[in-house]
C-alpha cells in the first residue's frame, strides 16, 4: 500500500511541475469555460474539473489539489450562486481529488466515487477521513440533475482500478478522467491496477458509446471530438504493438527503450511521461 501512496504523491508532485511554475499554487488561475447546457470544465492545475451548474445546484467531477480549493470554489461561484451539492471522483490521484475535504466539510457536498477510489485513498499515510468518498458504488450511478442526465460509469483496471467516466446525456458532453490525456502518452498506474490492455479495452469501450458530436473533457489536456480520441487510442495501440514486437524478437527494455519510437510520435512526448517512460510501461 505504501507503493500506491507514493505513485500518487508522485503523480500529484510531476503534475503540478508540469502546469506550474515550481513556485507553488499562488500563479495558478482557475479558467471557466461553458461547453453545453448546463455543463462548463474548469481549467487550473491538475485534472480538468466537469461542471453541471443550475437550478438544483452544482455537481463538480473531480477537484483538483487541496491549495486550489478557495480558487475553485471562487470558479463555482462565478458561473452559479447555488450550492455545490455532489462531488464525483473519476479516480483516486491527487490531482483529482486534492480538494474533497474542503467540499466536504465547508461546503457540504457528497463525495461519490467507485469502490477502490475509497479504499486507495483510506489506506493513504495521511489519510483525511473528510475527504473520502461518502457513497461508493460497483457499476456505476446515475444523476438526474439540473434537467439533465448524467451517467457515471466504472470501466476495470485501466490507468487504475477505480476509474469512472462521466457523460451529461442531454448537452452530450464526456468527461474521462485520466482515461484521455489529449495528444500526450498516458500516465497508467501500474501500481494501482492500471494496465496498458486494460486501458486500451476501456477507451474502445467509450469510443463505442460516443459519436462525433460528442464533447470530451480529457482527464488532462483542451476539450476534445471523437477523432481526436480515436487518434490518441491509435497511438497507444501501434506504439503498443511496436514495443511489444520488439520485446518478443528478444529486444531487453533497455534497448527498446535506445532505439526509440518513431519520430511521428515525438509530440506525445511530456515532462512526465517521456518516450523513454512510455515505451518502459508499454514493455511491463
Ligand atoms: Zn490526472
Ligand atoms: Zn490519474
Amino acid at each position: 500500500m505504501k507503493k500506491n501512496v507514493f505513485a500518487a504523491s508522485l503523480v500529484a508532485l510531476l503534475f503540478s511541475y508540469q502546469t506550474q511554475a515550481q513556485s507553488g499554487f499562488d500563479d495558478v488561475t482557475i479558467e471557466s469555460k461553458s461547453i453545453a447546457g448546463s455543463v462548463h470544465m474548469l481549467v487550473g492545475a491538475g485534472g480538468n474539473i466537469g461542471v453541471s451548474a443550475g437550478d438544483d445546484g452544482i455537481l463538480i467531477v473531480d477537484d483538483q489539489y487541496a491549495p486550489l480549493a478557495e480558487k475553485i470554489a471562487g470558479a463555482l461561484a462565478g458561473i452559479s450562486e447555488a450550492k455545490t451539492r455532489y462531488v464525483i471522483n473519476t479516480h483516486y490521484h491527487g490531482d483529482h481529488t486534492g480538494s474533497n475535504a474542503f467540499f466536504h466539510e465547508h461546503k457540504d457536498a457528497t463525495i461519490f466515487a467507485h469502490e477502490n477510489v475509497r479504499v486507495r485513498l483510506a489506506s493513504g499515510k495521511d489519510a483525511d477521513p473528510a475527504a473520502l468518498p461518502v457513497v461508493t458504488y460497483e457499476q456505476g450511478v446515475k444523476f438526474h440533475f439540473n434537467g439533465e442526465t448524467i451517467h457515471v460509469f466504472h470501466l476495470p483496471g485501466g490507468h487504475t482500478d477505480g476509474d469512472s467516466v462521466v457523460w451529461f446525456e442531454q448537452p452530450d458532453v464526456l468527461h474521462t478522467g485520466d482515461l484521455y490525456f489529449k495528444d500526450m502518452f498516458p500516465y497508467v498506474d501500474l501500481g494501482a491496477g492500471g494496465s496498458v490492455k486494460g486501458y486500451i479495452a476501456s477507451v474502445q469501450t467509450i469510443l463505442d458509446k460516443i459519436d462525433d458530436d460528442t464533447s470530451i473533457i480529457p482527464g488532462h489536456g483542451s476539450l476534445a471530438s471523437k477523432a481526436d480520441y480515436q487518434r490518441f487510442l491509435d497511438m497507444i495501440k501501434e506504439t503498443y504493438a511496436y514495443v511489444q514486437a520488439k520485446k518478443a524478437s528478444g529486444m531487453s527494455e533497455d534497448d527498446i527503450v535506445a532505439g526509440g519510437l518513431d519520430s511521428k510520435w515525438d509530440s506525445w512526448s511530456w515532462r512526465f511521461i517521456t518516450t523513454e517512460r512510455w515505451i518502459r510501461t508499454l514493455y511491463k
